[in-house]
């Protein structure tokens, strides 16, 4: 009997040191959802839960080094896109993965920080929209993105759905659009899911704390793994919701830093004894 291995996920994204965000948290997710994953390393920053005090790039030409090598030994089941801080290394991932013919590419909108820091410079919107649009499978704009995207405000849940369309259609209707809805009031939080047929909507209950430190970084992360987990994307974004849900449930368990903390990745995992 042959045995299913388990699925290679890869994270293209930067480092946020403080764990919360980025690349950790990403890595930290593949792992508690059950996959082996991968990074490529697009950005450097100084960061903690309160600020980003700096941006340092990497390369175009390292980028697409790391990104060669990785794949020139590892079958990617699943990739997640965040944030690539500037337009070359924009264009340098988006051939890559092109060339590569790439499969379940999750591409996170990532614009700015939850601390309102910008983590996508103006001058690269156009390039993303141009490039890395075009390659997603599915993507995950919270309120604020969809609203630089589309360049209109979004104030209701009829508002939050009918831009899950628009952005749909924006990709030609290649791209699934996970709306996340976190960002409006309320004590059910709903999202809007639409596959370029048909729309769901997804609904938990609003935990209230100030730790959402990374939750866009690991929705994404999360619909990419259990996507290479489970082979099925409808699947994939309601399990995501939910582990996405317990995460925040769970993040005053945390005690890191005195901003927006971390939401807790592993507290599901851990709660079954596994330390
Ligand atoms: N830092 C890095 C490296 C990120 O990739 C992201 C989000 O994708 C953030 C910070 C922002 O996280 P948040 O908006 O949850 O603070």
């Amino acid at each position: 009997m042959e045995t299913r291995k388990i699925p290679n996920v890869l994270t293209i994204a930067g480092v946020d040191p403080s764990g919360g965000a980025g690349v950790l948290a990403d890595v930290k997710v593949i792992s508690a959802v059950g996959c082996f994953a991968t990074s490529v390393i697009a950005a450097l920053t100084a960061q903690n839960t309160r600020a980003v005090t700096g941006i340092y790039p990497v390369s175009a030409d390292f980028v697409h080094q790391q990104l060669k090598t990785l794949f020139d030994d590892v079958q990617i089941d699943a990739i997640k896109i965040g944030m690539l801080g500037d337009k070359e290394v924009m264009k340098t991932v988006a051939e890559f993965l092109q060339l590569q013919k790439a499969q379940r590419i999750v591409l996170d909108t990532v614009m700015v920080a939850k601390s309102g820091d910008r983590l996508m410079p103006d001058d690269a919107v156009e390039v993303f929209c141009q490039t890395l649009l075009p390659l997603a499978h599915v993507i995950t704009p919270n309120i604020p993105e969809a609203e630089v995207l589309l360049g209109r405000k979004i104030e209701t849940e009829d508002d939050l759905s009918v831009a899950a369309r628009d952005l749909s259609a924006m990709t030609q209707g290649r791209a699934a659009v996970y709306m996340k809805g976190g960002h409006l009031d309320g004590s059910t939080c709903r999202d809007f899911f639409f596959d370029g047929q048909t729309m769901q909507v997804l609904e938990s209950s609003r935990t209230y704390t100030k730790n959402t430190h990374g939750t866009g970084c690991s929705l994404s992360s999360a619909i990419a793994a259990y996507w290479a987990k489970l082979g099925d994307l409808n699947k994939a974004v309601f399990a995501s919701k939910r582990y996405i849900t317990q995460a925040i449930a769970q993040a005053d368990m945390l005690n890191v830093g005195t901003g927006h903390g971390p939401i807790h990745h592993f507290g599901e995992v851990w709660a079954y004894g596994l330390t």
